[in-house]
């Protein structure tokens, strides 16, 4: 790597490979590069584990066990492996791997515009700029939350806040609040809302249904041995929308609290459907709530049926996948999700009742900076399982992007191996066409 001073504190660099942001992707991706004795940067805005220092609530915990969170030659090695980590304990373990790796990171660059060269990618940064062969966007898949245009009907005397600047109730004044958005940040926020004494109505629309244990063992658990976190965006008929599905409905607490439907009708939230417009002043709610939490029920069904059936037909594999379950364990089922006979079509926001809106509609990638034309209509990434439509460029961490457990902690690993094995052969050869199992 070349490097030289640029003016006052700027730095101008030539390198093989920029890295785009130093979260757990981008330090992966930069074991990888090491690995391969490839010349690399990682430019980073913030901090290192800079979403999780300051982008998600207090009271957060990981949803996926201690056993799960592992990087490339790293892992947690505490005693709770089946614990959930908090924000701070996450901070400490993404610092602790840059740590360990001695990843070339390099903090408070921001990476204003990455456009194409003759011989690779300029990228510019507020501290100078950067020529590579290659680019791999490590920015996160949560860079924007998606809010719908009709949120400029909102009423003036109604505050309206997005999952990423919610922090904790304290924000909130004592009237009520609309939750859009039933996946687990819509869940967890209502179920903690409504625990501060508030009046909580939660908007649900498409959701996936998930219990935090089967027979005896944590739901990760069973995905994980079932290979079901392993498979392949190659794989599957509609990945489109396949990458579109919600988050599962969990949480992880010290208890392994199974956090549903039913839970927050028990804790006095009131269910609504899908928040489909505001009309003067007026929340209207889709009329499908019955159909999603029926359809979300029996996808939960078949699911722990898919298990079960595992379990009869593997009780070897059973005994050495996973340690301490019983094959005689008796199977469990679950309540249909209970609603009201005829939850409400609207609610009046203008009346008062309600002091806040909080969106937990998702999130996409904030990739402004990309002046390269790998966009489609819709304004999403074109890529190939993480091999963009442009040589010499990658992306990690989005969702279902190669791998089912692409955006987890603990689906870098096999990512990065396979994306910095098409990089080094990029490097080496020019240009690779993106072909679907080149790397993997
Ligand atoms: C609420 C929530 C809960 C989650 N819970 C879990 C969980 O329980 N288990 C799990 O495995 N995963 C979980 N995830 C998913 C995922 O692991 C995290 O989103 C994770 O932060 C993604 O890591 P990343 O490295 O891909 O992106 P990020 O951690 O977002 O890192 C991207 C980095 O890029 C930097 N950056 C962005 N733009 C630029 C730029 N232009 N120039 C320079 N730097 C830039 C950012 O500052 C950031 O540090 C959760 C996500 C959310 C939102």
């Amino acid at each position: 790597m070349t490097i030289r001073p640029f003016g006052r504190g700027r730095l101008t660099g030539a390198v093989d490979v920029v890295v785009v942001g130093a979260g757990h992707s981008g330090l992966a991706m930069s074991r990888q590069l090491s690995r391969l004795a490839i010349d690399h940067v990682v430019l980073e805005h913030g901090e290192v584990a800079n979403s999780w220092r300051h982008e998600r609530w207090d009271s957060l915990r990981l949803l996926t066990p201690n056993w799960q969170s592992r990087l490339p030659d790293y892992a947690y090695d505490g005693a709770d492996l089946d614990g959930f980590m908090t924000m701070p304990e996450v901070v400490d373990f993404v610092t602790g791997y840059a740590r360990f790796i001695a990843a070339p990171v390099r903090t408070g660059v921001r990476v204003s515009s990455v456009t194409a060269s003759d011989d690779g990618y300029v990228v510019e940064t507020d501290r100078g700029t950067w020529r590579c062969r290659s680019v791999v966007i490590a920015s996160g898949a949560h860079g924007v939350a998606n809010v719908p245009a009709f949120a400029e009907a909102v009423p003036c005397a109604v505050q309206t806040l997005t999952a990423k600047q919610y922090r904790n109730p304290d924000q909130l004044d004592d009237r009520g609040v609309l939750v859009v958005g039933a996946s687990a940040t819509g869940l967890q926020l209502a179920d903690e809302i409504a625990r501060s004494g508030r009046e909580v109505t939660l908007c649900v629309g498409e959701h996936i249904r998930m219990l935090r244990t089967y027979r005896g063992l944590d739901i990760q658990r069973w995905l994980h041995t079932l290979g079901i976190l392993d498979e392949r965006w190659d794989t599957i008929d509609d990945i489109v929308r396949a990458r579109r599905v919600p988050s599962p409905q969990l949480v992880g607490t010290p208890e392994h609290t199974t956090l549903d439907l039913n839970a927050l009708t028990e804790r006095g939230v009131r269910l609504v459907g899908r928040l489909a417009g505001i009309q003067d002043g007026r929340a209207q709610f889709s009329g499908s709530l019955a159909n999603h939490c029926a359809m979300a029920d029996l996808k939960l069904g078949r699911l722990l049926d898919t298990i079960d059936r595992w379990v009869a037909e593997n009780p070897a594999r059973l005994m050495s996948a996973v340690a301490g379950l019983r094959p005689a364990d008796p199977t469990e089922r679950f309540a249909a999700t209970r609603l009201e006979a005829s939850p409400p079509l609207t609610l009046d926001l203008a009346k008062g009742r309600i002091g806040t809106i909080l969106w937990a509609t998702g999130f996409r990638p904030d990739l402004r900076w990309l002046q390269v034309p790998v966009f489609d209509r819709k304004g999403r990434l074109r890529h190939d399982g993480g091999v963009v439509d442009a040589p010499g460029l990658y992306v990690l961490g989005l969702n279902f992007m190669r791998r089912r457990k692409s955006s987890f902690i603990h689906g870098a690993e096999d990512d990065v191996r396979d994306l910095g094995t098409h990089l080094a052969t990029h490097l080496r050869q020019g240009v690779v066409p993106p072909a679907r199992r080149a790397a993997g």
